[in-house]
């Protein structure tokens, strides 16, 4: 495989921009490789500015549910760009999305738009701060929630039921106040929440957790989640950034049939645009700037791109016969698939599979937390990665990232995906 333009490319991105990228791992940090720099996109393949051409399954890490550069996205988008880009007012846009939002997930009542999903939970924990009185948070390890301060915060050592930074820069004040907790433990949120319940402003949870590969909620935690929360009058926010739109139409709401108090939104609901999302409950939500005293704001937020890229997409989602269930059923084809040839080879793996998510982990044991999903074989995955990657299958350059499939993808492209994958075992 030829990357020669884009070793180049990254070297000149480096002088310029902390390991030459926006976003940490697009850097290949964790498999030490140089990244393809990326020229374009059309439906289910991404080209490289060598002229290579591979099988995405990264889709921007989620939002390219329909696949990229949809025609009927890019259209409209065409039309909205002509009318201007931003006015800082309020459009009939905004209202059309929160509409087509909440016929998905008809527990965002009240609903504030933002442009990223780490505004959107930094945004919930304000609100449920605001509205219960109290200042601690409950986070589960290996969650991620985006890069705000009270969210970068590990388990503390031992018995201490505190937080410790996770980052430089977060300081141990913030720290304090976020208790880190493995994630499928029930028990240890009813421990913390009999020792000091009265202080929990919120429980915020990837109900599908999503940032430390793909790892599925055990069948008590959400149920369990829900009723400790309602007990102790704490806010349960489901961060389904990753998961919305995706494990099912109306994301694990829909699925595990939970209804929690906020819920934050991103990636898809953006159609491939800076849009997130965060709401719920109204008596709540009435709290919020300016019907209510907690402030919130933002300069782009709603922006009428955004919102045309998200109305198309979830009309789309919603419109389409069995949207959801064709994508799901052909995900299912690639898992089972990939299952077959990994066991027909002998290499040990884990293929998880939620909606049109999946992800395989190098593990022999059973994957239910952080500290499992840490333990699986890291320099088989390289191995692995790379393989597949001159095979021109695009694949997320760490383990502990989620796969995701587009409506754009096509049998061809599965059937290439399941022959690269049966020779990359071979490699390992
Ligand atoms: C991606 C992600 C975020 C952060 O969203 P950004 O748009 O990158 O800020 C938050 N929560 C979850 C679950 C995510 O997957």
């Amino acid at each position: 495989m030829n990357l020669k333009k884009s070793v180049a490319a990254f070297a000149e991105a480096k002088k310029f921009m902390p390991g030459g990228v926006n976003s940490p791992v697009r850097s290949f940090g964790s498999v030490e490789g140089n990244p393809p720099f990326i020229s374009h996109a059309k439906g289910s393949h991404i080209f490289d500015i060598d002229g290579n051409d591979y099988v995405d399954y990264v889709g921007s890490w989620g939002p390219m549910i329909l696949g990229h550069a949809d025609s009927k996205v890019v259209d409209a988008l065409k039309k909205a760009v002509e009318r201007g880009t931003s006015y800082g007012a309020p459009t009939e846009l905004e209202t059309n999305l929160a509409k087509l939002v909440q016929r998905i997930y008809p527990s965002m009542e009240v609903m504030r738009m933002v442009n990223s999903g780490t505004e959107s939970t930094m945004s919930a924990l304000r609100v449920a701060r605001g509205f219960t009185g109290r200042e601690k948070i409950i986070k589960f390890v290996g969650c991620y929630h985006g890069h705000a301060d009270s969210l970068l915060v590990s388990a503390g050592s031992g018995a201490a039921t505190f937080g410790v930074p996770s980052s430089p820069g977060v300081t141990s004040g913030t720290a304090k106040d976020t208790i880190a907790l493995p994630y499928n433990d029930l028990e240890a949120v009813e421990k913390v929440f009999q020792n000091c319940g009265n202080e929990i402003a919120a429980v915020i949870v990837e109900p599908v957790a999503g940032n430390m590969g793909l790892v599925l909620p055990k069948e008590n935690f959400l149920p369990g989640l829900r009723a400790v929360t309602e007990k102790y009058k704490s806010v349960l926010i489901f961060d389904e950034v990753m998961c919305g739109f995706r494990v099912a139409l109306g994301g694990a709401c829909e699925k595990y049939k939970i209804k929690p108090d906020l819920i934050c939104l991103g990636k898809v609901i953006g159609g491939g645009l800076p849009c997130a999302a965060y709401g719920g409950r109204a008596e709540i939500m009435r709290n919020v700037s300016p019907d209510g005293k907690i402030y919130q704001a933002g300069t782009l937020s709603g922006n009428p791109l955004a919102m045309t890229a998200g109305i198309e997409t979830l009309k789309i989602l919603l419109e389409e016969e069995n949207f959801t269930e064709r994508l799901v059923e052909k995900t299912s084809r690639l898992v089972e698939g990939l299952k077959n040839i990994a066991e027909k080879s002998g290499v040990k793996v884990r293929v998880h599979q939620a909606g049109s998510m999946f992800g395989m982990f190098f593990s022999e044991k059973e994957i239910t937390n952080y500290e499992d999903a840490a333990a699986a074989n890291q320099n088989q995955f390289k191995k692995w990665f790379f393989a597949m990657l001159e095979r021109g299958i695009y694949l997320a350059p760490s383990q502990f990232e989620t796969l995701f499939m587009s409506a754009a993808h096509t049998e061809e492209d599965i059937e290439k995906t399941l022959k690269a994958a049966e020779e990359s075992f071979k490699v390992l």
